[in-house]
């Protein structure tokens, strides 16, 4: 009898830590057979099954935690297939508690059915029953645990290797979904290769629906780690483990290459609009191409909270037309992410050198784009990243419900104002004209929203001590000061070109900071091209774009005839 009244017989009838035969008199709860039930197939499948089950080198504890007034056809139907397993091979043993028992506790168990896998080892935690679909992933569970090895391929695994601090992965399952055990097997291996640091739990939403609720997992597989949804449906190995080590939805998977030397026709230098739109054109030109990106693929747009004016595309968030240019370069272009162009030694060949390695090159396209314009205040760079911040995709979530002051006047700095209202920030804009510059139907939305603008204002210091706390403002007519209390400061006041490698190969710099070029796109040095914001002239996604694929035609025309070899 247990403390709660409820004499469990298997649990009465052995000690802790004995196996349980579970075809006792203790299994009680009906099992529910399938509807359709075809005796040959099934003999055939458990044949195979034993066939694999019998030799198993490795012992295997499972640990179930069930209660009597919980989920009853669930707790069933987990015992029934353990049983079956059970009956194949000795290796693996059970013990099973009530959900009231100290062991329930001592493994913080909650639901009923919960099953443990090697509990001493793995965080491996299975709420529902493995039936239906799910079975298939409980055998390969026990597979992956008895034999001792996980089927990885080479770039998965690398990207595993790079987990470092904690993942609690959540996989909402349901036994009729035929998608769910991809997603739960991929889950399985992070959580034995790397145990220490994964931990998983394969949540049934039919036998743990308020769960499901509180997820608002409506469909299966949908699969959270550390509690952000990082992928609704199936993926492939790679994009799971890429989406659980970034703690980020995932869909394009770039693989690594580990090679020292790549030789190659053209080397782009940057993953913005103008790269990758150059490496599609220089790729179907026939050139061989390789994108290099030292930061986030799609270069400013992946920091752009709507793009309204690209042609074909009425509305879309700057990360869905990045994934879209990025899937559609990779049909053509290798991209090399994550990787900054160090060094560029023109000859013949160019020699170009990355964070990680070098290319033997014949041409390289700089399209490096544009970055952010600093303020150049007291405290902006001191808590640059607690508090200051230059983009509002990025940081504005932390601010939700905070207040802060977006200082610029510019089309971006109203967008980006407009962004953060919208997920529920407390924004001020600070501009230290008295019109602002973005464009007039910007203006009204910025009305519309009710955002209050300080004119004629400039910021002059910003301080805190962990954090920002506040900012020195000046009115920049009266002269007078006054000091706002915010928790962050967002800056969009402006962007500038990315010159600098250019500048230490010598390329020519036009007098407003650009590089000089010629409408082929070359520039001063032969085999070096530009295209996109670091040319100058308009700066816009379609622009930049197009330049690309200028650049990437120059190039081919000019490598079949070298115009400086006449
Ligand atoms: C907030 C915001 C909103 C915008 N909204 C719009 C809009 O709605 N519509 C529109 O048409 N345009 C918009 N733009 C402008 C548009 O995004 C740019 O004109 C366009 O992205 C320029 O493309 P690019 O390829 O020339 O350069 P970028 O997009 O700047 O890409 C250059 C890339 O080169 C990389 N790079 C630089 N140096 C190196 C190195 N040494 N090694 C490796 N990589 C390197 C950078 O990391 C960057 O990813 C917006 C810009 C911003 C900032």
């Amino acid at each position: 009898m247990d403390d709660h009244g409820w004499e469990d017989p298997r649990e009465s009838a052995t000690a802790p830590g004995e196996i349980i035969d579970m075809d006792s008199p203790g299994a009680t709860d009906e099992y529910v057979e399938p509807d359709e039930y075809d005796e040959k197939a099934q003999k055939e499948a458990e044949k195979r099954l034993r066939e694999v089950l019998e030799k198993i080198p490795r012992d295997i504890s499972l640990i179930l935690f069930t209660s009597p007034e919980k989920n009853g056809p669930f707790n069933a139907a987990t015992r029934e297939v353990i049983r079956l397993v059970r009956q194949m091979t000795s290796k693996i043993s059970l013990l099973e508690y009530d959900l009231s028992h100290e062991m329930a506790r001592k493994w913080e168990a909650g639901a009923s059915p919960t099953l443990l896998f090697n509990p001493e080892k793995y965080r491996i935690r299975w709420l529902g029953a493995p039936v239906g679909e799910e079975t298939k992933t409980f055998v390969e569970a026990l597979m992956m645990l008895g034999y001792g090895q996980v089927d990885m391929g080479e770039q998965a695994a690398k990207i595993i290797e790079k987990i470092d601090s904690p993942r609690h992965i959540k996989v909402f399952v349901s036994p009729s979904c035929p998608y769910c055990p991809q997603q739960v097997v991929n889950a399985l291996k992070a959580a034995i290769i790397k145990p220490e640091m994964v931990s998983l739990e394969i949540i049934d939403i039919q036998a743990n629906p308020r769960l499901a609720e509180e997820y608002s997992a409506q469909s299966v597989p949908q699969t959270f780690a550390n509690e952000v949804l990082v992928a609704q449906g199936a993926q492939p190995e790679e994009l799971f483990m890429s989406s659980v080590l970034s703690l980020e939805r995932q869909y394009i998977f770039i693989p690594d290459d580990d090679a020292p030397l790549i030789e190659t026709d053209l080397v782009i230098v940057g993953g913005g609009p103008a790269g990758l739109t150059a490496g599609i054109y220089a790729q179907r030109s026939g050139l061989e191409s390789a994108v290099v990106e030292k930061d986030a693929l799609g270069g400013q747009i992946a920091t752009t909270p709507i793009v309204e004016n690209y042609p074909g595309i009425a509305q879309a968030g700057g990360k869905v037309l990045v994934e879209l240019m990025v899937s559609h370069a990779l049909e053509y272009t290798r991209i090399f992410q994550g990787e900054e162009v160090m060094e560029i030694q023109p000859g013949d060949p160019i020699v170009v050198t990355t964070s990680r390695r070098r290319f033997q090159t014949r041409a390289v396209l700089l399209a490096t784009g544009a970055k952010h314009r600093h303020l150049g205040v007291m405290g902006e760079q001191r808590f640059s990243g607690r508090g200051v911040s230059y983009c509002s995709t990025c940081d504005g979530p932390l601010f939700t419900g905070r207040k802060v002051i977006m200082v610029g006047g510019g089309d971006s700095a109203v967008t980006e104002a407009l962004n953060l209202k919208n997920i529920g920030v407390d924004v001020t804009l600070v501009h230290r004209r008295d019109a602002l510059r973005a464009q007039e139907h910007l203006v009204e939305k910025l009305q519309q929203e009710d955002i209050p603008v300080l004119y004629n204002t400039e910021i002059e210091e910003i301080t805190g001590k962990k954090g920002v706390t506040r900012v020195s403002l000046v009115d920049l007519k009266t002269r007078k000061k006054h000091r706002k209390k915010v928790d962050g400061v967002f800056i969009a006041v402006g962007y500038e070109p990315s010159v600098e490698l250019a500048r230490k190969i010598g390329v020519e710099i036009t007098k407003e900071g650009y590089i000089k070029h010629d409408a082929g796109h070359r520039t001063n040095i032969p085999g070096i091209y530009s295209a996109g914001d670091v040319e100058g002239g308009y700066k816009q996604i379609v622009t930049a774009a197009g330049q690309g694929a200028e650049a990437a035609l120059a190039i081919f025309e000019d490598l079949i005839n070298p115009y400086w070899k006449q």
